[in-house]
């Protein structure tokens, strides 16, 4: 063992897991941070531990899956130091600052490995930010997690794999879903089936959905987009639109999600350098196929550097892990590994997958020309499109950190993690420039809210972002 050498893992989620076991697998004891109160990141989350409900039931076809990758941590447990409830919400110079119930302290690292995950792409509509309206992802763990629905009758709007997913998943448990509204065309996802065929149970668990879907007879809209929730205190009807003209549709709750976004706050936050995808049409961090982010002994895995789903997040994970022992040098035989070039493999197959998932799974044609002046774009701020087409206007802002300064769009608790897709594609679309060209927002600590700290014997940061004014 290599005394000298401390790797912390930030994130127990599939990548951190497999990463996690693969260091210990090598002689290492690296800290596992997470700040979930259960190991299993998104997909493999966890119910709290006085519920009752099978694998089978809380992850249906992944069941096998979840099982796996559960048993690991489990069996990992006495060789690794693992901090649940444990957020990192600032990190520089081979440390972390964490907080864990309310308790602020500092772990050091001299390898760290990023494995944050993703979260909801939001794309808002006129009337999102009404009580009975959810991102996509957080309807989910309302049933994964607490076995409930959030609400009696339930339309599920956007687009990407979860859309069905979650739909499905509310309808089986027995929920009342009224409908499911697809900004993509049909035809789009026809044209996309040769390159999804590169994961064919993957693509089959898809077809599986939407077929379950109609035959149970929920309604389903390709081609559609939501263009506003109306009702007084909380959510009475949405108002979609298709080809066809304008709709109403009566509901309680609407769920809503373009897909997701990396959590990538931390790489950022850490300087790892960002590179825009064009396949994501977002910014990521940057790293080789091995996870080696442009930082020495900074690895990068899973979907926070690029979303690729729960498979390729494991071997995501292994790489990193590998990686980090071959550039330690703590077992020569791991370079070029025969293992190694087999996940490389799989991580090369599963990108033509998700460019079949960009092709079949499109954001609303115009969403930018066509969202109207008064939507809330900034929740946190109440910052609406029409103040960013103002600001752009009266300021000149071109770069969306300086549109920020000028209007506090993202400058709120969640920095931009919600609104700041959004923000982009508007300031792109009155700039008359390309996404790329508008840049991406900076990452500030804390990278996600935390309360006022009271020790005043650690260092502490304040939470509004005022270096950007
Ligand atoms: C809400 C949601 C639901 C999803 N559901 C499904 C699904 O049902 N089926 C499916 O195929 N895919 C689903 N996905 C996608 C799927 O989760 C991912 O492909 C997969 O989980 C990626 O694994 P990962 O290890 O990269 O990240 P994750 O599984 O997301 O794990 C990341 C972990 O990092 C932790 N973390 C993040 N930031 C910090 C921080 N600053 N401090 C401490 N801990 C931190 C998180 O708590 C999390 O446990 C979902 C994604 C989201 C966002």
């Amino acid at each position: 063992m290599t005394q000298s050498l401390q790797a912390v893992i930030v994130g127990a989620g599939p990548a951190g897991i497999r990463a996690a076991q693969t260091l210990v697998a090598h002689g290492l004891r690296p800290i596992v941070i997470d700040e979930s109160a259960r190991w299993g990141g998104q997909i493999y989350r966890q119910a709290p531990r006085n519920f009752t409900r099978s694998s089978k039931k809380l992850y249906g076809f992944d069941a096998p899956k979840a099982d796996a990758v559960l048993s690991a941590m489990d069996a990992l447990l006495s060789k690794v130091d693992y901090r649940p409830n444990t957020l990192v919400w600032n990190a520089e110079g081979g440390q972390l600052d964490v907080l864990f119930e309310g308790s602020p302290s500092v772990i050091d690292y001299t390898d760290l490995i990023v494995a944050t995950g993703a979260t909801d792409r939001i794309l808002p509509f006129k009337g999102w930010t009404l009580p009975g309206v959810f991102s996509m992802g957080g309807a989910q763990v309302a049933l994964k997690f607490q076995g409930c629905a959030i609400g009696q009758k339930i339309v599920f709007a956007g687009t990407g794999p979860l859309l069905y997913l979650v739909a499905y998943q509310y309808a089986k448990a027995g929920a009342n879903v009224v409908a499911v509204i697809d900004s993509s065309h049909f035809s789009q996802q026809v044209k996309a089936v040769p390159a999804l065929l590169n994961q064919a149970m993957v693509f089959a668990k898809g077809v599986y959905y939407l077929a379950w879907l109609k035959a149970h007879g929920i309604a389903i809209h390709h081609g559609a987009t939501p263009i506003e929730v109306k009702g007084a205190q909380s959510v009475e009807k949405l108002i979609w639109r298709n080809a066809q003209g304008e709709h109403q549709i009566d509901c309680d709750a609407v769920a809503t999600g373009y897909g997701l976004r990396s959590e990538s706050q931390l790489a950022d936050i850490l300087g790892c350098k960002f590179v825009f995808s064009n396949a994501e049409n977002s910014w990521i961090p940057e790293k080789d196929l091995s996870g080696r982010s442009t930082l020495q002994h900074v690895y990068l895995a899973g979907d926070g550097a690029g979303i690729q789903g729960a498979d390729a997040a494991e071997w995501a994970g292994e790489l990193a892990g590998l990686a980090l022992i071959e550039d330690r040098q703590l077992k020569q035989h791991v370079k070029h590994s025969t293992r190694s070039q087999a996940l490389a493999g799989y991580l090369q197959k599963r990108m033509a997958f998700g460019h079949g998932l960009n092709m079949a799974f499109q954001d609303p044609p115009n969403w930018a020309r066509q969202t109207t002046d008064d939507t809330v774009i900034c929740r946190c701020e109440e910052i609406t499109a029409g103040d960013i087409r103002q600001t752009a206007q009266s300021t000149g802002a071109q770069d969306l950190n300086r549109l920020k300064a000028m209007c506090r769009v993202g400058m709120g608790r969640c920095q931009g993690r919600m609104c700041g897709p959004a923000a982009a594609e508007l300031l792109a679309d009155c700039t008359q420039q390309s996404i790329v060209k508008v840049g991406r927002l900076r990452g500030q600590a804390p990278i996600k809210p935390i309360p006022f700290l009271q020790n005043p014997t650690v260092k502490t940061m304040s939470c509004d972002a005022k270096e950007d004014k």
